[in-house]
């Protein structure tokens, strides 16, 4: 299989006026195009790091990172990356904030603005675009988000626990909603939590990190029967509740 990412033997440590910090020891693993991969591990086990180094924010002690398709240059302008936070501004609408990314990198283009507007409507957030963020819920602001950085048509998307700010019930609409759409925009997606339900129901993979200093403990394969099509469905699947135990063990164990 091609490999829209792969990462060999990549270690990072942090280094402060307290020490150095192993944050993560020898992480080999690739994503496929299209794929949509989970990452799961205990908190402070280096999964916000191994993001950042996907996206070249900071670079690997040792160990090698590749970017596949050819059209990346190393550079991580074919990379979109969603946060936890929405991180949308109240003083610009709904509209001239999805548009953010396209404007700074001066791609505002009429193609790309008819793109968005698309996404908008598709999306449900064409009526509230001339509106500021707080007048959107929760999972309206995380949808909003979303198409920001889809806008910029990014290759690879690297999502960081983007909706543990949410409460539970959002929560779970919202991984519905966020899942479809990378779906359907045919979309590479590295998601990053520490919940392993929403790994689950989420993603085709899901790669178990040990404790810091991360390490890659498991990689599962996940599938479901195909009337379970969305992550709420695949919650109420007899497989769930098996994958559920196969990682939760996996994590359990020390090391
Ligand atoms: P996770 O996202 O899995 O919770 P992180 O990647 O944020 O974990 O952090 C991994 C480890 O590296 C933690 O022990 C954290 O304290 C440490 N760390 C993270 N960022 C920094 C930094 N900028 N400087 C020093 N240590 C850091
Ligand atoms: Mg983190």
């Amino acid at each position: 299989m091609d490999a829209m990412l792969s990462l060999s033997h990549v270690s990072f440590s942090y280094h402060t006026l307290d020490g150095e910090t192993l944050a993560l020891h020898d992480v080999s693993f690739s994503v496929g195009f299209g794929e949509f991969a989970a990452i799961v591990g205990p908190s402070g086990c280096g999964k916000s790091t191994l993001l950042s180094l996907i996206c070249g924010l900071i670079r690997p002690e040792s160990g090698e990172i590749k970017l596949g398709g050819g059209q990346t240059d190393g550079s991580s302008a074919g990379i979109g990356y969603m946060l936890q936070r929405d991180h949308l501004f109240e003083w610009r609408t709904v509209y001239d904030n999805v548009l953010l990314g396209l404007e700074i990198q001066k791609k505002l283009t009429p193609e790309n603005r008819s793109r968005v507007e698309r996404m908008l409507e598709t999306y449900g957030l064409s009526a509230f675009a001339k509106r500021k963020p707080s007048a959107l819920s929760g999972g309206m602001k995380q949808r909003a988000a979303l198409i920001r950085t889809l806008a910029l048509d990014p290759e690879l998307l690297l999502l960081d626990e983007p909706f543990s700010a949410l409460d539970y019930q959002t929560r779970l609409e919202v991984a519905d909603d966020i899942g479809m759409i990378i779906r359907r925009e045919g979309k590479t997606a590295v998601l990053v939590t520490h919940d392993l339900s929403e790994a689950i129901s989420m993603a085709d993979r899901v790669i178990v990190l040990s404790k810091r200093p991360g390490h890659v403990k498991s990689i599962i394969p996940i599938s479901f029967p195909a009337a379970y099509d969305t992550p709420l469905k695949k919650r109420n699947a007899e497989e769930f509740s098996h994958y559920f135990n196969l990682i939760w063990k996996e994590l359990k164990q020390y090391g």
